[in-house]
């Protein structure tokens, strides 16, 4: 064992305790630990290598939570800023302000009891942490170089792959200057709030971001490359959300490249497009995707075979091409998210590990539910109108509603948020394969309504549920 402070802190392997293991996994994120411990409930022997010798992954550390603690913090200042005037919230003296610098310690010291957790389930639950970086050295062989430079290996017939990915930044020779940029981990890392934002993207990160400079009231510019944000989700989300992004204050640059970053790193940088704006900011974030982490694993030695993009190829039960060697989460490219590498986990350790009805266990990768954090929050569910006209033609039927929400009503005009509700039905029986929610309250919304299309909900299914009033959700179920 290299620590166990104070006998309080679950241990961390730097050796096997045994000559073969049941599985070993590399990578002690969200899929690596939901694999890891149901392997585990079978009484397995499963050692995880994790390099960074804290547990969690992205999600964790770097990801969902401090995220969506970010996304409250900017949610309750627009409240404050916009809407507690409306309901006579009249305290004396000014609005209260947000203190980033006071508040991040608070953030980091939850990361890491969460991480105790995680590290004190491994323990309880008997699955080995081990410190240090995995690398395939057999497809039976993992070799586990720890901090100190030591490596040793540990030998199993079952091999997963559970490494993520890393934020993608462009190259000093592709963009000058881009390295004066920080990517979402950097962001997790300010210390400070920038006075002055930009964000370059326009998938969830860069949204989500935007989203929370805006709302704590750091002047944000997020410059993207086509004319709306969320390309690749429905048309309607796009076309409601980007409008309203804007009327709230972020400055879009639509269908702009940066094309040269100057000045100094945390202090003034200068970013222009190729539009010749020069946008003066004290902070540069690039949100332009993720690549899988696969280098230096010793995959092209073995024969593991990965995509143009680099990503792992798995069958639909997570087998790479190399029997015995799996891959789950991000790093095999489909559904990069948390629920997703934690099910496909999970389901993985039912198939090679559990009783015999789980012995084709696997995760369906239709109709996973998703939420953007903007402001106000995107619900989404199956197919987009786009997806669904490709695929069904004529036979598609589109409900749709634009609404304020009842919250509003007591709220000026210009802080009064959008709401956009659409159903996508197919064919005669007007079977639901899409379902996209824009307005307050539609991350919580989503859940519910995704099981409804996973048991292959018509609309009329929908119709014949009595409404909930006075909410939001209840436009679902009274559509016309
Ligand atoms: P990870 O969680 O990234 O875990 C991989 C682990 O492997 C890491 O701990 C890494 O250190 C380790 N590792 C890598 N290589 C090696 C090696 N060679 N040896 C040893 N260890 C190694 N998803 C959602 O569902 N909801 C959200 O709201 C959400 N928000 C997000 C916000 C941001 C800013 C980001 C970046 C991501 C967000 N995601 C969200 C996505 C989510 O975080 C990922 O889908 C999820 O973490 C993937 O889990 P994973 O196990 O595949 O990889
Ligand atoms: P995304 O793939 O979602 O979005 C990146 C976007 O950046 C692209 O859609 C593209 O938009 C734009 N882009 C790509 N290359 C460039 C470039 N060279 N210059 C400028 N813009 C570029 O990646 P993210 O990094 O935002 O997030 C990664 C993944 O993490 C997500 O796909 C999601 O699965 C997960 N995630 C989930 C969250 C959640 O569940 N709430 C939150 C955060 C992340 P365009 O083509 O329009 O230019």
């Amino acid at each position: 064992l290299i620590s166990r402070n104070l006998a309080t802190m679950p241990p961390i392997f730097d050796k096997p305790t045994i000559e073969k293991y049941d599985l070993v996994l590399i990578g002690g994120g969200s899929g690596g630990s939901g694999c890891s411990r149901r392997a585990a409930s079978y009484g397995k022997k499963v050692a995880v290598v994790e390099m960074s010798g804290i547990l969690g992954g992205t999600c964790v550390n770097v990801g969902c939570v401090p995220k969506k603690i970010m996304w409250h913090a900017a949610d309750l200042q627009e409240k404050f800023d916009n809407h507690a005037k409306g309901y006579h919230l009249k305290g004396e003296g000014s609005v209260p302000r947000f203190d980033w610098a006071t508040f991040k310690p608070q953030r980091d010291a939850y990361i890491r009891r969460l991480n105790g957790i995680y590290a004190s389930n491994f323990e309880k639950e008997g699955v080995e942490h081990h410190h240090g970086y995995g690398r395939l050295t057999s497809a039976k062989s993992v070799e586990v170089t720890r901090p100190d430079g030591q490596k040793y290996t540990l030998n199993t017939d079952n091999i997963c792959i559970a490494t993520g990915g890393h934020p993608t930044i462009p190259s000093d020779e592709e963009i000058p200057g881009a390295s004066l940029g920080i990517d979402s981990d950097g962001f997790f890392a300010l210390e400070n709030q920038p006075k002055r934002v930009a964000v370059v993207g326009a998938g969830y990160i860069a949204v989500e971001l935007a989203g929370v400079f805006n709302g704590l009231g750091s002047e944000t510019h997020i410059i993207i490359r086509g004319e709306t944000v969320l390309r690749t989700f429905d048309p309607a989300l796009q076309q409601t959300l980007t409008p309203w992004m804007e009327h709230t204050g972020v400055n879009v640059h639509k269908s702009s490249k940066v094309v040269r970053v100057t000045g100094e790193k945390g202090k003034t940088l200068t970013v222009t497009t190729d539009k010749g704006e020069s946008i003066e900011v004290d902070a540069l974030v690039w949100a332009i995707g993720r690549k899988a982490l696969t280098a230096d694993m010793g995959l092209e030695e073995i024969g593991v075979k990965l995509d143009s993009k680099g990503d792992i190829i798995v069958d639909e039960f997570q087998n790479t091409n190399v029997p015995g060697i799996t891959a789950i989460g991000d790093v095999q490219g489909k559904a990069l998210l948390t629920p997703v590498a934690i099910a496909a986990g999970r389901r993985l350790s039912n198939r090679l590990f559990g009783p015999p009805e789980f012995k084709n266990d696997k995760l369906s990768y239709d109709n996973i539910p998703t939420v953007v954090f903007s402001h106000p929050t995107i619900g989404t569910v199956g197919l987009t109108e786009p997806q669904a006209r490709e695929k069904y033609g004529d036979s598609v039927k589109i409900y749709k509603t634009s609404f304020r929400s009842l919250y509003f009503s007591m709220i000026e005009e210009e802080h009064k948020e959008p709401s956009m509700f659409k159903l996508i039905c197919v064919g005669p029986e007007e079977r639901v394969v899409g379902i996209h929610i824009i307005g307050a309250g539609s991350d919580e919304m989503m859940q519910g309504f995704a099981v409804a299309v996973k048991m292959n909900a018509r609309k009329q299914d929908l119709d014949d549920t009595v409404a909930i009033h006075p909410t939001s959700a209840e436009e679902l179920v009274t559509l016309r």
